[in-house]
């Protein structure tokens, strides 16, 4: 028998699977990392890219599990914050190093406070600080 043939099971009565949306965004700043011997002791920029993942196992009617738009304007909301700041003096930043680790814990709580619910959670902020290197925070 072929897939195709077999019944298909409804996505809203599996709690295996899920729907997982991204979105894309950015955000230039300076930091300066304390107590941390490399060349980001010293005062410097970033442009950093900003994914943000969301996720939920079942839609509305529309076939949506949360229109893009919704997600992109929290984001830019969290990330106006941040943009053309010395982040070091942020209060967010007050105890603890703007590290890319820190940056995405910073935008991944401000964002579930903002947009998680019964059917949509944010599961995961990826900060790239280069095209090389990031730093993820993530919930299961
Ligand atoms: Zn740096």
């Amino acid at each position: 028998m072929s897939p195709r043939n077999s019944p298909q099971k409804s996505p809203r009565e599996d709690n295996d699977t899920m729907y997982e949306l991204k979105i894309i965004s950015q955000f230039a700043a300076a930091h300066q990392l304390r107590e941390f011997e490399g060349e980001c002791e010293n005062l410097h920029g970033h442009n950093w890219k900003i994914e943000v993942t969301a996720c939920g196992n079942s839609l509305e009617k529309n076939g949506l599990l949360i229109d893009f738009r919704v997600i992109k304007a929290a984001t830019k909301k969290v990330l106006d914050g941040l943009d053309h700041k010395f982040l070091n003096e942020l209060e967010s930043f007050k105890d603890s190093n703007p590290s890319s680790e820190n940056i995405a814990r910073h935008i991944f709580k401000s964002l579930s406070r903002e947009l998680n619910d019964e059917t949509v959670r944010i599961t995961k902020v990826t900060a790239w600080e280069s095209d090389s290197a990031c730093a993820s925070y993530t919930a299961p």
